[in-house]
């Protein structure tokens, strides 16, 4: 039986200004749209379960064995086999390394794909998956809004990618030089356009362009983070990483530094389609709306987010908690509000909550470097803040592991300062400094960006 679609929303009847979205959809559909017409986040209705045998046959196999795996559970009905594994092949080039910590104890390194964060893995997948969903014939035109590092994630995970033209928006004063760097000379069938704005600005340029009929034509899509085809790679590497580790059968405990909670989300999906694992640990930063939540029962936004180092993670309220809490019984829309507690005994159960504060996170850069010789940067800090912090309440010995989602060298100033070391670039990004190209500054009015769009987007291949 095939997999659909359906909304978190679809109960919520009496919610004013929501027309809840009661049908359900195929993959295919769900990775074009990337949200229901409701405004609630799309859900697998069944979840398709994996044999302990299957798992453990996956170790010492390269990452891609397991990719297949997981894309053949879910996808098997909508996408021939060998266009799958032709997707997992061109996705999956680079390496996943697992670093011993201590004993039981391993740091999983996300870091090596083409922009040297864990978002590489997700953006790849899907780029090539919706590049076999399009239109026939026609071109999909992405719109990204980005204050920095999901732009160049995207971009280059579309780079090359056939039928697809990329259009990132970035504010100008808001990227780091290196940020601009990697942004402005992608190329090819990604273009980049300087914003004389705010983040804010940049966002609602987009959200315009998506409702302007006259733009219709051109078959715009975004690439958003609520799009399940972001999550469906993000299972991939749990598995991929207990199989390489785990001995006889044991159980787990993985430990994701969590901003939106895409990311821990993949961990939730691995351990409900039979991957062992006892606990998933979501350590945030200061932005502590859910560790509150796990502790008190009652769930309030953080508003407006916290600025910490960590600063992927600044978010006051997870667009992937309505994800969390309709697995467990709950509903929470977009602005936060909750209409269904989930079960929270059952949740207590699976996840461990914590958060982590800037000063706990520098420590932590520290301790791991002088006790373990082991580079961490802030967000990964976060995750093995976190685990210390479970295994203080449980001191267990299950084999543990922390996710790494970012390479340290993104971050040289806060490793120079604490550690005294000057990180040298992934092998990923080397080339940075010779790279060529330059962005299309555009002022931050609509008539000046909609003018751009129609002169220079495609409609046919
Ligand atoms: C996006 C991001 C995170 C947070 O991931 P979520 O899926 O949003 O929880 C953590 N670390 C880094 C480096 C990121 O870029």
């Amino acid at each position: 039986m095939s997999i659909r679609y359906y909304s978190t929303n679809r109960h919520l009847n009496n919610v004013e200004g929501i027309v809840p979205f009661t049908g359900k959809v195929s993959f295919k559909e769900a990775l074009l749209k990337g949200q229901a017409s409701d405004e609630g986040l799309f859900m697998p209705d069944s979840i398709p379960m994996l044999s302990l045998k299957d798992i453990q046959k996956l170790k010492g196999k390269p990452y891609r064995d397991t990719a297949l795996l997981v894309a053949e559970a879910f996808l098997a009905d909508e996408f021939p086999p060998e266009v799958l594994k032709k997707i997992v092949k061109d996705a999956y080039n680079y390496s996943v390394p697992l670093e011993e910590v201590k004993p039981k104890a391993y740091v999983m390194r996300l870091d090596q794909g083409p922009t040297a964060s864990f978002k590489d893995f997700a953006a790849r997948m899907m780029a090539r998956l919706m590049s076999h969903c399009r239109p026939r014939g026609e071109r999909l035109n992405i719109l990204v809004a980005t204050s920095g590092d999901t732009g160049s994630a995207v971009g280059e995970a579309f780079k090359g990618v056939a039928g697809i033209d990329v259009t990132i928006l970035y504010p100008e004063t808001e990227v780091s030089n290196r940020q601009k760097k990697q942004l402005d000379t992608i190329g090819g069938n990604v273009r980049a356009l300087c914003v004389q704005g705010k983040f804010d600005d940049c966002q609602n340029l987009v959200k315009q362009a998506f409702s302007d009929p006259q733009l219709i034509k051109f078959n715009l899509t975004s690439a958003n983070s609520i799009n399940f085809g972001r999550i469906l790679p993000q299972i991939i590497y749990y598995i991929y990483a207990y199989a390489q580790l785990a001995e006889n059968g044991e159980q787990a405990i993985f430990s994701v530094p969590s901003g939106n909670f895409g990311d821990a989300l993949g961990c939730e999906y691995a351990r409900r389609m039979g991957l062992p694992v006892a606990k998933l640990i979501m350590p945030t930063n200061e932005n502590d709306e859910f560790p509150v939540f796990m502790t008190t029962g009652k769930y309030s936004k953080v508003s407006p987010s916290r600025a910490c180092i960590s600063n992927a993670m600044n978010v006051g309220h997870p667009s992937n908690l309505a994800r969390f809490f309709e697995l467990y019984g709950g509903t929470v829309d977009r602005v936060g509000k909750v209409h269904r507690y989930p079960d929270q005994e059952e949740m207590r159960q699976y996840i461990f909550s914590v958060s982590i504060t800037d000063e706990q996170t520098r420590q932590t850069i520290k301790s791991v470097y002088d006790r373990y010789h082991v580079v961490l940067e802030q967000h990964g800090a976060v995750g093995w803040a976190g685990l210390e912090a479970y295994l203080n309440t449980a001191p267990d010995k299950k084999l543990a592991i922390c996710l790494e989602t970012a390479h340290p060298a993104k971050f040289p100033e806060e490793i120079q300062k604490l550690l005294g070391l000057i990180m040298p670039l992934p092998e990923s990004m080397k080339d940075l400094d010779q790279r060529k190209g330059s962005a299309v500054s555009i002022a931050n009015d609509y008539d000046e960006f909609k003018n751009y769009l129609r002169k220079n987007l495609k409609i046919k291949e």
